[in-house]
Order: C-alpha cells, then structure tokens, then sequence
C-alpha cells in the first residue's frame, strides 16, 4: 500500500485550493470535472427517490430498472446487447474500473496500456498484483483502452478498433474499455469494441459512468457491462466492500437516461467553443505544440522540456496558473490543460500562459 502514489490531479486541486484561501487569485486549469451543474431533470429524480423513500440498500449490481435502461442505452447508443444480468453498477467508474483488474488480475499479469495514460489505471493495476505496461508481449492478459482519452483527448478510429480486436481475439486477451468520455466528442464518432463481433464482446468489459455526460462527478455512478461470470465475480467483490452505490444516486442516474438529453448536447457545444478557442490561443504560442483533441475536455500540450513538473510548478508559482504536468500520464514533456471551465477563466489562463512562455 506504501508504493501506492495518490492522484497527481487530485493533489494539484488541493494545493490550488490552498493558494486560494490564502487569497491568492489562481486560474484553475487543472479541473477534470464539467464546471456545469448537474441538470434539473436529474435533481428532480433524486428529490422524488427521496420522497419516495427509496433510502434502502439495493442490489449489489444495482436497481434493476437502471440496468434495464443502461441496457437500452448500450443497444441504442453503442449496438451491444447485453442483459440486465450483465450490468454492474458501482461508485463511479473509478470503483468499476478497480473491480475489474481486481476480478481479471492474477499476479503479474501484464495490462497493456497505450501511453499518455490516466495514472489511476497504473496503481489499480498494481493494487490487483498486475504489471502495467507499455508493449504487447505473450503475457499480455488485457488491453485497456480509453476513448476518448484523457489526457489528450485521442479518439480511437474504427480501424485502429477492429486491429485491437483482431489482435485481442487471436490471443485471448481481456479488453478493458473505458468509454467515460463517449458523449464529448466532437467530429469524430464514438465505437465501441464491444459492437464489433460476438467474439470481441465475449472478450470485453465496456466501463462508463455518469461523471462526465451529465456533470454528476459527485453522485458516483459507474457501470461495466461485460461476460456475466465476470460481473458476478465484480458483483460478489462488491458485495464484500461497498454493497451497492447510493440509492438515491441509482434514481438520479436512471432519471438522467430517461430524460431528454439537452443539456448535454448544449454543455458539449459550449465545450467546442472553448476548444476552438483554446487550440487558436495556444497555435498563438511558439515554445508550444500540441495535437486538436477529438473528444473529452483536455488538451495535451507538449513544451521545449523533459522536465513538466518543474514548468507546471513555475507556471503556477509565477504566473498563478494550474495545469497537470504530463508525469501525471506516464509523459514527461507534456501537460495537460483542461477546458472544463469558463471562457473567462480560459482567457485570462491563456494570456498567464503566453506571458510566461514568452
Ligand atoms: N476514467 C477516466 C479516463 C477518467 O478521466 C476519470 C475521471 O477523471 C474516470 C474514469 C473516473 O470517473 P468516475 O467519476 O466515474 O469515477
């Protein structure tokens, strides 16, 4: 447990919050959260889960009217078609996740991980027994993939997908994918491996939540679809730590597919604004490059050093802004700017930025 490293990005918030209180006035570039509230119609469902008194504990895989709809959404919006028996739903995806390398994890089984990664997956992997790493070997027991991606928001191409598939199935290898960011997308189309064939299904667990999409980062809801050995096998871990995730956040996150999906179509088009905004900001700064993200609400930037924990530090300790140095994903040389805040923010941060470039 000693070797476990916290969460960089959490850790950043923190210090952020510390500066602040000091009445230091920090531009927060750093946030991995929307800076939207979460919808009315989902506030409602909760109020009325309450009313109702819906304050119990429920199954551990979940209320079976939400993993109903989830089914729904896996077979309207991603062409899988799973049964209710094969959905989990856990504390947010991070729980999900863990569940999942716990449950497929013997000891130093590889996890191939494409590079720049979330730090999360590497120390859930290692909490399992597994090795995290970096090239495809004939130990290699799961592929995790993540798109769209944090942090640089790659999205994955059919092509790439059905070579990951093809690779995957002839070596029976377990794919994790973790589709949190699949509704911020921009101009590219979401897929899911799972869609592909019955084969790479049986293969797969398809992991999302409702973080992201509705802006419910607080609630903590999570799925995984996948084999029901598996899940079940997720199910009884569960069962043994949280039980199940909160009731009332079960009902909020049901009231959230059920309800119309407006806002977060409005929220994703207020995103690419500020894509386009940042990417032309940034396109304005020489010592910096970086490649448009497709999906998710980051920006991996890479700068003229090895050394991003002593750049973000500087960054903040001058020029008061806080960004994510690339370290944080495995990649040293880079770091990631988040545009899950306002315009405002984003201009005065962009304007600290050049100047201390500069
Ligand atoms: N997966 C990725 C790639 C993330 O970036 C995050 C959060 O930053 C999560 C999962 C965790 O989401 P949740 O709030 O559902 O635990």
């Amino acid at each position: 447990m000693i070797k476990i490293s916290p969460s960089p990005t959490l850790a950043i918030d923190a210090k952020v919050k510390e500066l602040q209180k000091k009445g230091i006035n920090i531009i927060n570039l750093s946030l991995g959260e929307p800076d939207f509230p979460t919808p009315d119609y989902i506030k409602k469902s909760a109020i009325l889960a309450l009313k109702n008194d819906y304050t119990h504990y429920t199954q551990t895989q979940g209320i079976l009217e939400l993993r109903q709809v989830i089914c729904e959404k896996l077979k309207k919006d991603n062409h899988i078609l799973y049964y209710p028996s094969e959905i989990i739903v856990g504390v947010g995806t991070k729980q999900i996740l863990y569940e999942a390398f716990q449950v497929l994890c013997n000891k130093n089984d590889e996890v191939l991980i494409p590079k720049p990664l979330w730090s999360t997956y590497v120390e859930q992997i290692k909490l399992a027994g597994g090795r995290p790493v970096f090239k495809l070997s004939n130990k290699t027991k799961i592929i995790l993939i993540n798109s769209p991606r944090n942090p640089d928001g790659n999205v994955l191409s059919l092509a790439d997908i059905k070579e990951i598939a093809e690779i995957a199935i002839k070596n029976k290898i377990y794919i994790i994918s973790d589709e949190i960011y699949e509704k911020i997308i921009y101009d590219k189309k979401h897929i899911s491996i799972a869609s592909l064939n019955e084969k790479i299904k049986n293969l797969t667990i398809t992991i999302n939540g409702f973080s992201k999409a509705y802006a419910m980062t607080g609630w903590r809801v999570g799925y995984a679809a996948g084999p029901r050995k598996i899940i079940e096998t997720m199910s009884a871990l569960q069962s043994q730590t949280t039980s199940n995730t909160c009731s009332i956040s079960q009902y909020a996150a049901l009231g959230a597919l059920l309800g119309p999906q407006k806002d977060l179509i409005k929220m994703v088009k207020e995103f690419n604004k500020r894509r386009k905004y940042v990417c032309q900001k940034l396109s304005e700064i020489k010592s910096l490059s970086f490649t448009v993200p497709d999906g998710a609400f980051y920006i991996f930037i890479k700068i003229n050093s090895k050394n991003s924990v002593k750049f973000c530090h500087d960054l903040l300790k001058i020029a008061k802004v806080a960004v994510v140095p690339g370290e944080a994903f495995l990649t040293p040389g880079y770091f990631r700017l988040s545009f899950a805040t306002s315009l405002d923010n984003l201009t005065k941060g962009l304007e600290r930025i050049k100047k201390f470039c500069d």
